[in-house]
Formats: structure tokens, sequence, C-alpha cells
């Protein structure tokens, strides 16, 4: 691509649409142009980065004519750093557009039809409302061009969120709005120790480094747990957990991971106590759930009851029905449906979040509840319906990537009345969807919003058996 192309400015574009990364989408001489950084219904002169054969991708150069959804964002960090890409959205409109996110990709990844979308179910709270976040420590923090022209002396360590597309470069984070105290400040004392000690901050080029990654999660009524990963061991570890210990008291679960690996994940890794208990209890509604360090946990707990409750309604329970709970994380959603039936079955594949789902059964005391670890699709067949008998309703929950074809294909062996399919990602769930419509009627869409500023989209989709 010519030079000349890639700069080529277009003006006056109007935005008609958002695509499902948060994008705006417009149209140049029947050409589709994603441009970041804008609010549809804005029109704006923006600047071509990159020109493929089917679109191009801008960026704005200057908005003409603002839309009327935009707001002001909130938060000092909005623009930089990749957490709340709609901020400046007013959120009954974010609302809307994530409503019609899920009907594109119905229609188009799908090719379905279905009745009317439900509007999207909206967040009970829009501001700290996490109750989990990660940071990063890095040794080259992102600066801006206000910092690089002041021509001090300037130091790179910080703590916080990666820069979209700069993979070494953190956001240096002193406020998050994302979850409630002391998230802030438990990670702005770490800095602060770190700073006057001299401690090392993670180098994510050269994968070294002492200070990497820090998890905080916290439960409703205030439990609280800290993890903290650092690249090897070191007579400060002991001195910061104590430090934080000392400093936070409110702290019920200090943990930290030695990670000397190429990535941050740590499931294939021990976690060790510093102190307090190594889980932390959230509650829900009548149910109590037990949340280790390496269990899945809905992040936005009271909105995730709200759709819990919603799943619970379109499983339409008499107390007789067999439920299957797929990609079941710690129990959640089969707890929940448990009083309501007769049997229900979860399936996941990491083993602590079966082991927690197990203990959730018991001190919940539910008695008819199984749990299996393994694949879905090596699990669902002949042996547990053998056991259990076939499913009147099965509720699916995959990741991202959606539910495997073999999964898929086995539904379609065993034929549920319902399936209530519970999706993160509209796009696999239209594939997966799409793959099942010859059985299966699509009877009720629901967009729940767990992600406010986000263009992140939950969708629960009723499924029944076609007659
Ligand atoms: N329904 C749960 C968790 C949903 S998240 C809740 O609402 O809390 C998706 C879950 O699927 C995660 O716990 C993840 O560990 C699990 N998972 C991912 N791939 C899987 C697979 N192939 N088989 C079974 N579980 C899987």
């Amino acid at each position: 691509m010519g030079r000349k192309v890639r700069n080529q400015i277009l003006t006056a574009v109007t935005i008609e649409s958002a695509a499902s990364d948060g994008k705006g989408v417009a149209r140049w001489n029947n050409q589709v142009v994603f441009v970041e950084g804008v609010a549809p219904g804005d029109v704006v002169d923006v600047r071509v980065i990159r020109k493929k054969r089917q679109y191009m991708e801008a960026i704005a150069e200057q908005v003409v004519q603002p839309s009327k959804i935009r707001t002001d964002p909130f938060c000092d960090h909005f623009g930089v750093c990749g957490g709340c890409k709609w901020q400046h959205l007013k959120y009954k409109n974010q609302l809307e557009l994530k409503r019609q996110l899920v009907v594109d990709s119905l229609q188009r990844i799908g090719g379905l039809t279905f009745p009317e979308v439900q509007q999207t179910l909206a967040s009970p709270q829009t501001q700290y409302h996490r109750n989990k976040l990660e940071f990063t420590f890095s040794n080259r923090r992102w600066l801006s061009h206000q910092e690089i022209s002041s021509g001090m002396e300037l130091g790179r360590n910080g703590v916080g969120f990666h820069k979209p597309r700069q993979f070494d470069k953190i956001v240096d984070v002193h406020h998050c709005y994302l979850q409630p105290d002391p998230s802030n400040q438990i990670r702005n004392s770490i800095r602060e120790y770190a700073l006057k000690h001299e401690l090392g901050f993670f180098d994510i080029r050269k994968k070294q480094g002492f200070l990497r990654n820090l998890i905080i999660r916290n439960t409703e009524k205030g439990e609280l747990m800290v993890i903290l990963q650092v690249g090897h061991d070191d007579p400060w570890l002991p001195r910061l957990m104590d430090h934080l210990q000392k400093q936070f008291p409110e702290i019920t679960s200090l943990q930290y991971v030695i990670n000397d690996k190429g990535n941050e994940t740590f499931f294939d890794l021990p976690v060790r106590l510093h102190s307090g208990s190594n889980f932390i209890t959230d509650n829900m509604g009548d149910l109590r759930f037990r949340i280790g360090p390496k269990s899945f946990y809905q992040t936005n707990g009271p909105q995730a009851h709200e759709m819990y409750k919603l799943v619970r309604e379109l499983a339409a329970l008499n107390g007789q029905q067999v439920i299957y709970d797929l990609y079941s994380g710690t129990g959640t959603i089969t707890l929940f449906l448990a009083s309501s039936a007769r049997q229900v079955v979860g399936i996941e594949l990491v083993p602590e979040a079966i082991e927690d789902a197990r203990i959730n059964a018991e001190i919940n005391q539910v008695g008819n509840a199984n749990f299996y670890t393994g694949d879905t699709k090596d699990i669902i067949g002949e042996t547990i319906i053998k056991r259990h008998g076939k499913p009147d309703v099965v509720v699916t929950d995959p990741p991202r990537s959606g539910m495997h074809r073999d999964v898929v294909e086995k539904l379609m062996d065993i034929n549920p009345e319902r399936i209530i399919y519970v999706s993160c990602n509209p796009a696999t769930q239209a594939r997966d969807i799409g793959l099942m419509a010859e059985h299966y009627e699509i009877r009720s869409v629901h967009p729940v919003d767990m992600f406010p500023h986000t263009p992140h989209v939950e969708c629960v989709i009723l499924l029944e058996l076609r007659k």
C-alpha cells in the first residue's frame, strides 16, 4: 500500500454504527471504514491507517459534528487505557448498541431468524462494579506527550493496564473506576513501597524482574483477596506481604505466586498463602459461593445474579427436570437451579473450580448436584446420561471461543427440550446456534450488560426443540 493511500484524509464521514470491538463503522465509496475513538452519529474527518481489499481502518483526525450520544468520560485514563472504550457514550446508548451487536451477529454470522431481541438488561451499577481486576507491573510505562515534552527526568516503573497494541507498555493507573475501595489504594500502595525500596518492576520484553502482576478480588460483603505474582523469590517478598497485610487489615486472603514463565497465567503454578484464608466467599441470594485464586467467578456479581435469575426463569423448572450445566465454573448456575430441579449436572475443565463447586454444593446443602471435571466434549455422552438420565434442559456458558463442534453435535444427538445458551461472545454464539438451527428454534434473545463502558456483551438465548 502506498504512503498516499495510508495517510489519505476522508472528510465529513458519518459514523453509522459500532463494530464488535467498539470501533465506529462508516462507509466511503461503498467500502467499509472502521474508525477508532468515535461515536455512532459523529461526523468526522478521518485518516486512513490501513487499507485492505474489503475494508479500511482509520483514526479520527477531527470531529466535525459530535454525536448526540456522546457524554464526557469520567476517568482521567480514558483514551489511553484500553479498559473502558465506551465511556464517551451515554449509558442508555451503550445498551442499545450492544443489543444491535447481538442482532447483527445472529443475522450475519448465524444467518438466523429470531424474535425481536430484548432490550439489554442494564447493570445495577455502572461504576465500581467489578469484583476482580488484574494489574501488570512494567519497567517501561507508557509516557504521555506532555511528559515526554516536559524534558524532565522520568521514572519508567509503573503498574496498571496494558496499552492497547503496545504489548510491553503499561498505563500507570492512579485511579480506576472499575473496582471498589480499597482496590486503588492497594495498587498505589504497592507502587509507592516498591519505588521507595527500589524493587524491580518486570521487564516484559526480557521477561525478567521481581514485581510482575497483581490480582485483587473482592466480595460484596467485603472479603478481599490479593494475589501478587513475582518473577522470582526474593527476601523483599515476605516484607512486602507483611507491609500490605499491616496497611490493609481488611485483606482476608493474601497470596503470592512465583512465576518465571513466559506468560502471566498461573493455572499451572502453585499459589502460596501468606496470611488469611486461601479463599473468599460471596453471597448470591440465599447461596454462598467459595472462590479460590484459580476459580472463574462472574466479575459483576449483582448483574450475574440477575442473569442467573433470567436463566432460571427461561428454564421453566417444575422440580422434576434433569439439568446439565456445561462449562459450569464453580457451579454457580448449577447450584442456582438445583432447588427447582430433580437433578443437576455440572461439567467444567478446571479441577480447582470443580473442587470449589463441590464445596459450594456442600456449604449450601445441595444434595442433587453432580460435578464432572474435564473437557465438555469428552464428558458429555452416554456414560453420564446412563448415570443421570437425559437432560430436559441444558444450560451452556462456554468461553469466548464458543462450543467445540463435537459438543454441538452431541447436543443434537441428545436432543434436550430446551437449551439456554449463555455467551460472552455473540459471534461464536451465533455460529454455534447456526449449526443447531435445523433442530432448534430461537425462542427469545436477552442481551445482558455485565461490562459497562466496554463493547462486550453477554447474551442469553433460549432455544427450543423444533416439533
Ligand atoms: N457458568 C459459569 C462459568 C462460565 S465461564 C459461571 O457463570 O460462573 C466458562 C467456563 O468454562 C470457565 O470456568 C472455564 O474454565 C470453562 N471451560 C473452558 N473450556 C472448557 C472446556 N473445553 N470444557 C469444560 N469447561 C471449559
